[in-house]
């Protein structure tokens, strides 16, 4: 366990047992910014996790200890419900404290521990982790089912940090199932699971840096989401989000649809496919084709999606020309964070020689590795 009870004890030098909750981060395999247009995704739970200690506490507060950060925040519980966000890390965990006390899930005072092997900013999902360890941590005993938990984790992230995300990270960290990744069908919140091959390692690959684009630009692709959407409907009004076009439908209306947003509707539509396509490929251990797909999609979001960035399109690039790699893609929503990568298992240890030397001498600094295995959802740690 990445957190023990005595530095929580320690810190808010409390006399009770502190209770301790995890929830993974995810590397998404493949369908990115494909969620908040209701398609599919196709991520895995990771054993990263964020771990949130609780301790009941006679102040009127609720003090929350980022032990990352290595900051500390108060509210008062009775001040929750018309809090504003403050635009900074203690925002995620205040919003989601927000919503579970407007859903009849009155807030306690207490005092929460947060740490967390998640790397933050990375595309793996730090922030989903730290809103549902903390759901978990503020509900205790108290039942709320598991879609209604990655529902509020995502409302506390769209509506009170303000990132208009889809549900992927929170559903991922709730439902993530050791052994297989999640196809998650993001209108209906089902997922079954994708068993992938023994005979491949999935290898995420941290390029240390994050462009500040991120809000803003996310924003805008929601934007250009919907204009697509309303373009389509002139023609097809059934159509209510991307998810409803098929790969065919669009090829032959496209060019009816304004040029910046038929590229981001290409590339949802496209993605989309290609979660289908790789999770066949993936059950019928078609290495070469999740590989093919993996970089189609890079390519979809470096081009038409356009959230790519220079040192990201380099680790792709660099790696797809390793022996034994099978394939290679940006993971996450974009400009920065991760790439993942399918890998021969034999050949791992040269690929990330490989890579990260040639990253540090281009760039001047080491890219992380970490080896992904399918991890369990969130818990009781
Ligand atoms: P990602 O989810 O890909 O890691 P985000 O930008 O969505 O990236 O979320 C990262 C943010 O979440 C951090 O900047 C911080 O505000 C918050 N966060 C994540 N983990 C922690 C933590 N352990 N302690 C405090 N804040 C955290
Ligand atoms: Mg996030």
């Amino acid at each position: 366990m990445a957190l023990l009870p005595g530095e929580v004890v320690a810190r808010f030098s409390g006399s009770a047992e502190p209770v301790i909750y995890r929830a993974p981060g995810r590397v998404n395999l493949i369908g990115e910014h494909t969620d908040y247009n209701l398609g599919f995704v196709l991520p895995i739970a990771l054993d990263m996790a964020c771990y949130t200690a609780i301790l009941p506490a006679d102040h009127s507060c609720l003090r929350i200890y980022s032990r990352d950060m290595d900051r500390e925040f108060c509210i008062g519980v009775a001040e929750l419900t018309f809090a504003k966000p403050r635009g900074e890390w203690s925002d995620y965990v205040v919003g989601v404290a927000r919503e579970l006390a407007t859903a009849g899930f009155p807030i306690e005072p207490c005092d929460l521990y947060i740490a967390s092997d998640v790397p933050a900013g990375a595309g793996l999902s730090s922030s989903a982790a730290l809103e549902i360890a903390t759901a978990m941590a503020l509900l205790g005993e108290r039942r709320m089912g598991r879609i209604e938990i990655a529902r509020l984790g995502q409302r506390a992230e769209s509506q009170f940090v303000g990132m208009p995300c889809g549900i992927m990270d929170q559903y991922a960290a709730v439902f993530g199932h050791s052994g297989a990744a999640l196809k998650i069908d993001c209108r209906s919140l089902e997922h079954e699971y994708v068993q992938l091959p023994e005979n491949v390692r999935i290898i995420a690959v941290n390029s240390m840096v994050k462009h500040e684009l991120g809000t803003s630009a996310y924003r805008q692709r929601v934007a250009e989401c919907q204009e697509a959407v309303a373009a389509i409907r002139k023609s097809d009004p059934h159509v209510q989000s991307l998810r409803d076009v098929t790969l065919e439908r669009f090829q032959a209306i496209e060019a009816t649809i304004p040029e910046i947003a038929r590229r981001r509707a290409r590339h949802v539509i496209s993605d989309n496919r290609r979660v289908v396509d790789f999770s066949a490929a993936a059950r019928s251990g078609d290495l070469a084709e999740m590989g093919r797909l993996f970089v189609a999609s890079h390519r979809s979001m470096q081009h038409d999606y356009e959230i790519s960035c220079e040192e990201i399109d380099f680790l792709v690039d660099t790696a797809i020309e390793i022996p034994g790699v099978y394939g290679a893609r940006m993971t996450g929503g974009g400009f920065g964070g991760c790439t993942v990568n399918l890998v021969a298992p034999e050949a791992v240890a040269n690929f990330e020689q490989h890579l990260g030397a040639a990253y540090q001498e281009w760039y001047g600094k080491a890219p992380a590795f970490y080896e992904c295995r399918p991890a369990e959802g969130a818990s009781r740690a």
